[in-house]
C-alpha cells in the first residue's frame, strides 16, 4: 500500500491554497492528512479527494484526538465538531461543511 507520490501532494496542496486548512496557517509545515487511514482504508489511499491539507500542529492535534491510527473521515468530522465546540473554532465548521459532502462521496466509492 502506497499512500500519495510527491505529484500528487503537490497537487492537494496546491487545491487547499498551500494552507493548513483548518487553522489556516500557511507558514508552519504543511503535511497531507488521509481522511480515511491509509492503514484502514487502503483503496483511498491514492484518492485525491481523500487527502486533505493540514499544518503539522493541527494534524497532531487530530491524530491525538484519535490515536488508533484506524480513523476514518468520520472521525475526522467528530474531531471538527470537538473543535468547534471547545474552542468556538468557527474555520473547524466551515470546514466541516466542506469536508462531510466529501467524506458522503468517499463512503460511497468505499462501496462500489
Ligand atoms: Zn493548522
Ligand atoms: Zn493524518
Amino acid at each position: 500500500m502506497r499512500g500519495f507520490s510527491d505529484e500528487q501532494k503537490r497537487t492537494i496542496k496546491k487545491r487547499d491554497n498551500d494552507c493548513c486548512q483548518l487553522c489556516s496557517s500557511s507558514k508552519r509545515q504543511r503535511q497531507i492528512h488521509h481522511l480515511f487511514s491509509q492503514s484502514s482504508y487502503p483503496l483511498l489511499a491514492n484518492v485525491l479527494l481523500n487527502g486533505l491539507t493540514l499544518c503539522e500542529i493541527c494534524h497532531a492535534k487530530f491524530h491525538d484526538f484519535c490515536p488508533n491510527g484506524t480513523n476514518s473521515g468520520d472521525d475526522f468530522l467528530i474531531f471538527l465538531d470537538d473543535q468547534f465546540n471547545s474552542h468556538r473554532f468557527t474555520n473547524a465548521r466551515r470546514l466541516k461543511k466542506r469536508i462531510a459532502p466529501i467524506v458522503r462521496e468517499l463512503r460511497f466509492l468505499l462501496l462500489i
